[in-house]
């Protein structure tokens, strides 16, 4: 490995330290305690993830947290009438909204009702807009975005006159990190799905983020010797368990081959084969024979495996400093998020 690698979760406890510090200090000098409140609306399992580890978060560092749950069916006006309910709240200092939303609710009108004194996520519209702007900061930056910043200074990137590229142009991602990377005074190109020879424009970054949610989409030759490349991408990768190999299906008789390969593109089978390492026969997940026990055998596909949008095995080899995932860009996300909520403390207080 040439590069050296960037430690999100070392760099992610040394912000919340500070914000630990922070909050002691807020907490003696004024008697104020940093409030987070988070607001989730519907049963997403993956939200509700998310939001009970900024919960946890939050109480590591002695900021306090206030959970509201709305139903699925709420409508926008429950939304917005509990926001505006936060936004005079003086024991909240940051609103949440953890997103997506379910569908039929406004997000831009929930996103825009959130105070901007208080929107600690950074997404309402003046915000961003302020991000955009010569001349102007914004009172909070999207955490991820953020994040990538932190990362990208702690180890060393010259950001004024720098050739940064960023894959994607999300709203929550690309486009925040974007502008971020603008203010720095990066020269700037953002690619998305129609920009023409991708990797011919990547190679041309000094600083390269890339937030695409493509598995290993990232290949060494898209990168230039010594480039600053952070992974935001969180994606699931199915490999199988052995090299490619052709079998005939014991029990049907069946050709088929398994690859070592991701199987989690859109449309991808994740096939379940079963190989019986003594005898060498395989079966398919549908035609285990009466009498063959799954127990015993070697499953051949469903190696499940954390990968982001740049293939770290072979960028590692050409760039000069990389983020792994896990353990990059994802631990930066919480880690900015109460930074934001102690700095909004701070200015209300
Ligand atoms: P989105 O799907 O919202 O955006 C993806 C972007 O990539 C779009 O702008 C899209 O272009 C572009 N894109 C898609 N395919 C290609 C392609 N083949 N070539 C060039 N550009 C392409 O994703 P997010 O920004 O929300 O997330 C990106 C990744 O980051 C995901 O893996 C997600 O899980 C991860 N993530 C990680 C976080 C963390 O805390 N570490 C936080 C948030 C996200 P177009 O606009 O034209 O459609």
């Amino acid at each position: 490995m040439t590069a050296s690698l960037i430690d999100g979760i070392a760099i992610a406890a040394k912000v919340r330290s500070e914000v630990a510090v922070g909050v002691g200090k807020l907490l003696k000098d004024s008697g104020i305690t940093p409030g987070l409140a988070t607001v989730l609306v519907g049963d997403n399992v993956a939200s509700q993830t998310y939001v009970r580890a900024k919960q946890k978060a939050c109480a590591e560092v002695g900021i306090e947290s206030y959970g509201h749950v709305l139903s699925s069916d709420s409508t926008q006006n429950e939304i917005v009438s509990l926001v505006r309910d936060l936004n005079a709240d003086h024991s909240v200092h940051g609103i949440l909204v953890q997103l997506p939303l379910p569908d039929g609710i406004n997000e831009e009108e929930v996103l825009s009702s959130i105070s901007i004194e208080k929107d600690v996520d950074g997404f309402h519209p003046i915000n961003i807009g302020k991000l955009g702007m010569k001349g102007r900061d914004p009172l909070f930056v999207p955490c991820t975005p953020d994040g990538c910043m932190r990362l990208l200074q702690e180890s060393g990137a010259e950001f004024s006159g720098a050739n940064a590229v960023v894959l994607g142009r999300s709203n929550i991602v690309g486009l925040p990190a974007a502008m971020l990377l603008l203010k720095r005074n990066a020269t700037l190109t953002v690619c998305h799905s129609r920009t023409r020879n991708v990797a011919e424009v990547c190679r041309q970054a000094d600083i390269l983020i890339a937030a695409v949610g493509r598995p290993e989409m990232v290949k060494a030759d898209w990168v230039k010797p010594g480039a600053f490349v952070i992974d935001v991408g969180i994606n699931n990768k199915w490999i199988s368990h052995t090299d490619d190999r052709e079998f005939r299906c014991a029990s049907s008789g069946d050709l088929f081959t398994a690859h070592h390969q991701d199987l989690s593109e859109k449309g991808g089978r994740k096939r379940m084969g079963y190989l019986d390492e003594s005898s060498g026969d395989v079966y398919s997940r549908d035609h285990l024979p009466n009498g063959i026990e799954v127990e015993g055998l070697v499953k051949l596909f469903r190696k499940n495996k954390l990968v982001g949008d740049v293939d770290f095995d072979e960028v590692k080899e050409v760039a000069g400093h990389i983020t792994p995932v896990p353990g990059g860009v994802g631990p930066m996300t919480i880690a900015q998020l109460l930074s934001n909520t102690l700095r909004s403390a701070q200015a209300l207080s």
